[in-house]
């Protein structure tokens, strides 16, 4: 998989890929990290790449230009290119976005900075457009990182151990029952008495009925949506 992060603020990006399982998938040559920078295709005499908005309203809008300029290149250089642009105007990001993005083969994120992008850009180049949140961030970098983040653990070889996918949270409507590590009791505290017999089908039920009330409590509407019957005890 290939990503481009289309951004004023590469800086911003590289470091994330500076340590953990996305430097080893990058070193495993499974995924490749690519910047582009609209601010270097400005014509503007002086790079600028953001102005005020027509109609009025605070703050700065970015340019058609820079951005028309930066994607076409982009898009003449990769025919099959997807192209995601970060905006809270837009549906939220879940977990089966990270697994159909996965089966891509280059993604761009593209991320507003400021009052955000010219509508225009979105309406000419936008394969898919997400939010990841209902709230503001300062900029579309984290946005896209996370999506990035989320995206890759989905790609084979990626995870050390491909199983840890299968069991976690939104896999099913339920959420993941509590984890414990070692030792078994910590400052007085221990863990549970069920997960520490042994008996496998026990501890199964016991995750089970932990998930069941954990995705209860803090999102309900999970198991309405989903039609979560199945999954429970
Ligand atoms: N004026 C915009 C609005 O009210 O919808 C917010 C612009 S925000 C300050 C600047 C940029 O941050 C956006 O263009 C977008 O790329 C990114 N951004 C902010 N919040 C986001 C979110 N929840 N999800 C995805 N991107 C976000």
């Amino acid at each position: 998989m290939t990503y481009t992060f289309v951004t004023l603020f590469p800086n911003l990006i590289e470091g994330y890929f500076k340590d953990s399982i996305l430097k080893r998938a990058i070193d495993k040559d499974i995924l490749e990290i690519n910047y582009l920078n609209p601010r270097d295709y400005s014509k503007n005499k002086h790079f600028k790449v953001d102005d005020t908005a027509i109609g009025g309203g605070a703050g700065m809008v970015m340019n058609p230009q820079p951005l028309f300029d930066a994607l076409d290149d982009l898009k003449s250089r990769n025919e099959n290119i997807h192209i995601v642009f970060l905006t809270p105007v837009a549906k939220p990001f879940v977990q089966n976005d990270a697994k159909r993005l996965a089966n891509k083969t280059h993604i761009a994120f593209v991320s507003g900075r400021y009052e955000g992008i010219d509508e225009r850009v979105i309406e000419k180049y936008a394969d898919e457009v997400f939010s990841i949140g209902d709230y503001i961030l300062t900029g579309g970098e984290l946005a896209s990182l996370v999506i990035c983040d989320a995206v890759s653990r989905n790609i084979d070889g990626v995870l050390g151990n491909a199983q840890s996918l299968e069991v976690e949270s939104f896999e099913t409507p339920l959420l993941e029952a509590p984890s414990f590590s070692k030792p078994k009791i910590y400052e007085g505290l221990c863990v549970p008495s069920e997960y520490l017999k042994g008996n496998h089908s026990k501890i199964r039920s016991l995750k089970l009925a932990l998930s069941e009330a954990k995705t209860k409590f803090f999102r309900p509407e999970q198991l309405i949506k989903h039609n979560a019957e199945q999954y429970l005890l």
